[in-house]
Formats: C-alpha cells, sequence, structure tokens
C-alpha cells in the first residue's frame, strides 16, 4: 500500500499531528474547509489539495480530525468512493460511540479498513507528538495503525473492536468530570466550614479523596503550582470540549440504558458552566461557579 497519508481536518490538533507526520518524513496531502487551517499546514509541509475527495488519491491511510460526528460521516460520504479499495480510514476525532461504529461500517462497506483513535493530551500533546490514541478496531490492524500514530504519540492503547477507543474516552472523562465537581464542591465547602485549601489538599492528596482532578488539576490556587488555577483558569481542557464530551458520554449512557446518575448529573453542570461564560476557561473553573451558587 501508499505510504502517503491523507489528512482531513487540520485545525488546532489536527494541524500539529499532521505536521509531526510530515517532520517523521511521511507524504502528507491534506484538506480542511477553513483557509487559515489549510495556509499554516502547507507552512507545515502538507500538499494541501482543494477537496478532501482529491486529498485521499493515492493515500494508503486517510485520517480524520473533525469537530463532531455528523460532519465525520459526512466527510466519509464524499470520500469513502474516491479512495483505493483496501484503505486504512483512521479517525481521531471525538464522536458519539455509535457515530464511530457506524463509520467504520460505512468504510468497510465501501472495501476499506477502519479504526477509531480519539485522543487525549490536548494541543500541547499534539504539538509535542505526545498523545494517548485510544484504538478501536480488529486485532489485525493494530500494529498497522500504531505505526501510522506513532510520530504524533506517546502512546497507543488498543482498548478492543471499532467503537472502543471512543468509548474509553468518554469513560475516563466521565470520571474526570464528576471527579472534579466532586472535588471542587469539597473545596467550598471546606471554606465555609473554615478549612483551608492547602489543609483539605494535604490530606486528600494523600487520602482517599486522591484523584487527577485534585492533584494534578488542582481547581483553586496554591496547592499545585502548575495547575490552570494559578493562570486565572486558562485552558489546560476547555470547558467547552468537557461538556461536549461529556454529552457524547450522556448519549451513550442513553443509548445503553445504564443507570449514570452522576455522569448525567455532570453533563447537566458542564453543559450549564460552559453555556455561562466557562466554555473558553479550563473545566477546573466550575468550582467559582459552585462557590457563586453557595453564597448566601
Ligand atoms: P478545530 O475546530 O480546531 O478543528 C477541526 C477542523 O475541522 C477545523 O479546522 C475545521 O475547519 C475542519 N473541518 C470542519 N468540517 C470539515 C470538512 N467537512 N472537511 C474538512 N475539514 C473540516 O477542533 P480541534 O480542537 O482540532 O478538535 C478536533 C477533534 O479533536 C474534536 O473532535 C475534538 O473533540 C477532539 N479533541 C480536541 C482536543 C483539544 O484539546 N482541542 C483534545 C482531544 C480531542
Amino acid at each position: 500500500t501508499s505510504d502517503q497519508v491523507a489528512f482531513i481536518g487540520l485545525g488546532n490538533m489536527g494541524g500539529p499531528m499532521a505536521a509531526n507526520l510530515v517532520k517523521a518524513g511521511r507524504t502528507v496531502t491534506g484538506f480542511d474547509v477553513g483557509q487559515e487551517a489549510c495556509d499554516k499546514a502547507r507552512e507545515a509541509g502538507v500538499d494541501v489539495k482543494g477537496s478532501a475527495a482529491e486529498a485521499v488519491q493515492g493515500a494508503g491511510t486517510v485520517i480524520t480530525m473533525l469537530p463532531n460526528g455528523a460532519l465525520l460521516l459526512s466527510v466519509y460520504d464524499e470520500v469513502l468512493g474516491a479512495a483505493a479499495p483496501g484503505t486504512l480510514f483512521v479517525d481521531c476525532s471525538t464522536v458519539a460511540v455509535s457515530d464511530a461504529r457506524q463509520a467504520a461500517d460505512l468504510a468497510v462497506a465501501a472495501g476499506h479498513r477502519a479504526a477509531d483513535a480519539p485522543v487525549s493530551g490536548g494541543v500541547g500533546g499534539a504539538e509535542a507528538g505526545t498523545l494517548t490514541f485510544m484504538l478501536g478496531c480488529d486485532e489485525a490492524l493494530v500494529e498497522q495503525a500504531t505505526a501510522l500514530l506513532d510520530p504524533m504519540a506517546g502512546r497507543v492503547v488498543h482498548c478492543g473492536a471499532s467503537g472502543a477507543g471512543q468509548a474509553a474516552k468518554i469513560c475516563n472523562n466521565m470520571v474526570l468530570g464528576a471527579s472534579m465537581i466532586a472535588i471542587s464542591e469539597a473545596f467550598v465547602l471546606g471554606e465555609k466550614l473554615g478549612l483551608t485549601h492547602q489543609a483539605f489538599f494535604d490530606v486528600a492528596s494523600t487520602a482517599s479523596g486522591q484523584c487527577w482532578a485534585l492533584t494534578t488539576n488542582c481547581p483553586v490556587p496554591g496547592p499545585v503550582p502548575t495547575s490552570p488555577a494559578n493562570r486565572d483558569w486558562k485552558p489546560g481542557f476547555a470547558g467547552a470540549l468537557m461538556a461536549k464530551d461529556l454529552g457524547l458520554a450522556r448519549r451513550a449512557v442513553e443509548e445503553s440504558g445504564t443507570d449514570a446518575a452522576v455522569g448525567s448529573l455532570a453533563e447537566e453542570l458542564y453543559r450549564r458552566f460552559a453555556d455561562e461564560g466557562g466554555a473558553g476557561l479550563d473545566f477546573s473553573a466550575i468550582v467559582n461557579t459552585i462557590r457563586e451558587r453557595s453564597a448566601a
């Protein structure tokens, strides 16, 4: 198969990811509907084409990094017929598990091979080439997909069949959203009870309340100097993205009939946080909303 990689969706994440493929010596064709994304990618050495269908011509693999599942399915609709038979399609966007499975089914029905490989690590990880990829595909594709992702990756974890990468991502982020709310509520309750941030941190960080939301991304300034709270909650992981991921988790919760009361409530609280000014702040800024709503 051709070692040319087609990269569709050259935005905040896709742009630097494609640039790392170029740096690793791959031939990368690409397409984005946005002019600025195209210009930046061209500067990074991507051969930017006039359409997605054009970009996939001659490619052995196609990577997509798009905003949502509806756009993913419309791009697949456009490119599946234009790609050479047997092309490996790897979607790195964060989309619903059901959309990921549908996209993979469409690719396979068109004579191709498919994987979902959503990421964590953010724009910083995309630039540094240290993303964690959560891979969902047949066992037979793991080696090829891993080799493809390697220049962009710190780690590639095979999670199971198509859709399993997305499932791992939303399950993880459902824990993250819920645990950040729990930690934030505890800080605000502590304030009301006269407990200092540092004292709560010193106890919980080495006790059973210990979690990433506390010890790495601590929502209040002070205890963890590198957390976003110390730079006015500049992201980091933006509230809008947390609301999006929890929305996908909620859809999966409903479609699967899972009794996930806390995860569903976390989605409601993050949706409201994002709508009321938190979209562009780190998701840990929800502590400030909780404090405001707790004012007597
Ligand atoms: P982005 O909006 O910066 O990039 C998406 C790009 O897709 C844009 O440049 C847009 O013009 C392009 N696009 C839209 N429709 C298109 C089409 N039909 N054809 C070609 N290009 C099209 O978003 P992003 O931050 O790069 O995120 C991309 C994906 O990665 C999302 O699914 C997001 O949830 C996920 N993600 C983002 C982060 C993050 O920190 N930004 C972290 C993990 C996962």
